[in-house]
């Protein structure tokens, strides 16, 4: 059994966090799904949101749209984050979403502006197709709570690996610069060579959690996110 550290940080504390939601916002995407159900209010699934707030007065709405199961590959637990960038007049600036396998795209601000869900493994999808229905979703507050359960959940498929860029949505690896995507994983550099290796579930070791891995080059390491710090690191072995 895992024991929740309940003072871990969700959010860089430069950050403040306001609970708008989403539909009181000026702008937000039109939300529809294809080949796969709404998600189940009874059973807490929906649409979690926070807003985060730069001090110079740009935010970014973060959405996590939550089921209990995903049915193809069969796991529990599944995470469909897009975050929504706004300046200080809280005009569109971005949408940044998972395209799948926790990749990110980004959307550039349109007058048609629409997500589909897609699939029972739930990727994002700009736009919708003839066939793709308005999802019905209840929107939940993303609370400290909320986000550690996800986090130090025990059973590793049902992890959330959005760790680095949920308390920093200005991390530079979400825009994948000089990459065809970005990503929603955590990226800890090799100490050896310094080359990124993307995470995935991790060990819970009290407020750390850890994980061995391979750079791209092959030089074993081991990984962690320091969750007081909110920092990622890497260790040699
Ligand atoms: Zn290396």
């Amino acid at each position: 059994m895992v024991t929740v550290p309940h003072d871990v940080p969700t959010v860089r504390p430069e950050y403040d966090v306001s609970e708008d939601a989403l539909d009181a916002l000026p702008v937000a995407p039109a939300l529809f799904r294809f080949a796969c159900l709404d998600p189940n209010a009874a059973r807490r699934e929906g649409l979690y949101v926070r807003r985060v707030v730069r001090a110079d007065g740009a935010s970014c709405v973060q959405v996590i749209l939550f089921y209990r199961v995903q049915w193809v590959p069969y796991h529990r637990n599944d995470f469909a984050p897009f975050f929504v960038y706004l300046d200080a007049n809280d005009a569109l600036t971005r949408i940044v979403y998972d395209v799948g396998h926790h990749r990110a795209a980004t959307l550039l601000p349109h007058p048609d502006l629409c997500l589909t869900v897609v699939a029972p493994w739930h990727a994002l999808r700009p736009g919708r197709t003839a066939l793709a229905r308005r999802l019905r979703a209840t929107e939940l507050r993303l609370t400290d709570d909320v986000v550690r359960a996800w986090w130090y959940e025990p059973r590793t498929e049902a992890q959330l690996k959005l760790r680095s860029k949920l308390v920093d949505p200005w991390h530079p690896g979400l825009q994948g610069i000089g990459r065809e995507h970005g990503t929603f994983r955590d990226e800890a550099a090799c100490p050896r060579c310094g080359r990124p290796a993307l995470m995935d579930d991790m060990e819970v070791r009290g407020p750390d959690l850890v994980r061995p891995t391979r750079c791209p080059v092959g030089h074993p390491f081991v990984a962690a996110y320091r969750g007081q710090r909110m920092a990622v690191e890497g260790a040699l072995t």
